[in-house]
């Protein structure tokens, strides 16, 4: 089959002709339909996350069923599918308590441990996928994994009804996160956005108010609209500095939620943190019940990422669109499509 293949840190990726996955025992293997290209891929191949060379990257996708392992039942070729992004063993205590993602044998798909999506097909394992609904696109089933992030940052948060939230970048996490926080209840959101184009698109998408922060303080301009500080600021970015400007945004006593991976160094003064009594917490994870939820309101329309899906590109294709994603540019989500 064909895939495309990381080299090498810094290097472009390659399309290359390697060889098709063929289903063990509790295994199903799947015919790629729609990957998203995710900013964690671009960091991996910039950084290295100690990827070895031949890392079939891509983690965020739909596709049906191509065949199934021994011992798989309910599944059968043709069956659309969304795949999740990591494999749980299904056995530890954070496996029997919901929290897969906590697994501690947990192997992530597309960055080295298990071949992901940027291929004609991949294997997983039969714990790891999820039946799509029928009215649901395979381009829409693609934004499951990101829109579960999403979803999992505003359950960390504990964001109840008419609380106003500050979300600090909007980039995809960013944007499917302010459409949970919406769908949560909350009373104002503000965006804090240096590009432009994604501050439009966080209008688009259902923020009250988007700022550049070099230009306007976020949580004042959020002040403004509810006559109080924000409840929770949602840190969607990931960079080295921005946990500090977090902790200055939050009222006393207020939530700050990390959902942006931060691969440098940080370092910032505890002592703001101290002064405001406020809860600092980190959101990785995608439960399967949360993943279920995500599907579920994405085919019922509760919830649209369709508007941030702004390219598509071929496998052939996805190399060049890559490299370009690299450089700041005007995409949000670019979409490999089978
Ligand atoms: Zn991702
Ligand atoms: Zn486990």
């Amino acid at each position: 089959m064909k895939a495309c293949v990381f080299r090498a840190m810094g290097q472009p990726l390659e399309i290359a002709e390697v060889t098709d996955p063929i289903a063990g025992e509790g295994e199903i293997v799947v015919r790629v339909k729609n990957c998203g290209v995710c900013g964690s891929d671009l960091h991996a191949v910039k950084h290295g996350f100690k990827m070895p060379p031949g890392t079939i990257m891509g983690h965020e996708f739909s596709a049906v069923v191509d065949h199934v392992g021994a011992g798989v039942t309910g599944y059968a070729s043709g069956d659309p599918v969304v795949v999740m992004s990591y494999m749980a063993c299904g056995k530890c205590d954070s496996c029997a308590a919901g929290h897969g993602s906590r697994c501690g044998a947990m192997k992530l798909v597309g960055f080295g441990d298990v071949a992901g999506a940027y291929a004609e097909k991949m294997k997983t394992t039969v714990g790891s996928v999820f039946k799509m609904p029928p009215n649901l696109s395979h381009r829409a089933a693609a934004t499951v994994e990101p829109l579960v992030v999403g979803l999992h940052g505003v359950h960390r948060a504990g964001l109840r009804p008419g609380e106003s939230c500050v979300i600090m970048g909007a980039g995809p996490i960013g944007l499917v996160t302010m459409l949970w926080a919406r769908f949560a209840g909350a009373s104002a959101i503000v965006v804090s956005e240096m590009a432009e184009g994604r501050r439009a698109m966080a209008l688009t998408m259902g923020a009250d108010l988007a700022v550049d922060p070099r230009l306007k303080n976020p949580a004042a301009e959020l002040q403004k609209i509810t006559g109080s500080a924000p409840d929770v600021i949602f840190e969607c970015i990931g960079i080295g500095g921005t946990l500090a400007e977090a902790v200055s945004y939050a009222k006393r006593g207020g939530r700050v939620v990390v959902i942006g991976v931060c691969m440098e160094e940080d370092s910032w003064g505890p002592i703001a943190a101290m002064n405001k009594e406020l809860d600092l917490r980190f959101s990785l994870g995608l439960e399967p019940g949360e993943i279920e939820t995500a599907i579920a309101m994405l085919a019922a329309g509760r919830v649209n990422t369709a508007p941030m899906i702004t390219h598509t590109v071929s496998l052939n294709e996805l190399p060049a669109a890559f490299a370009a994603l690299s450089r700041p540019s005007l995409q949000t989500k670019v979409m490999l499509e089978f």
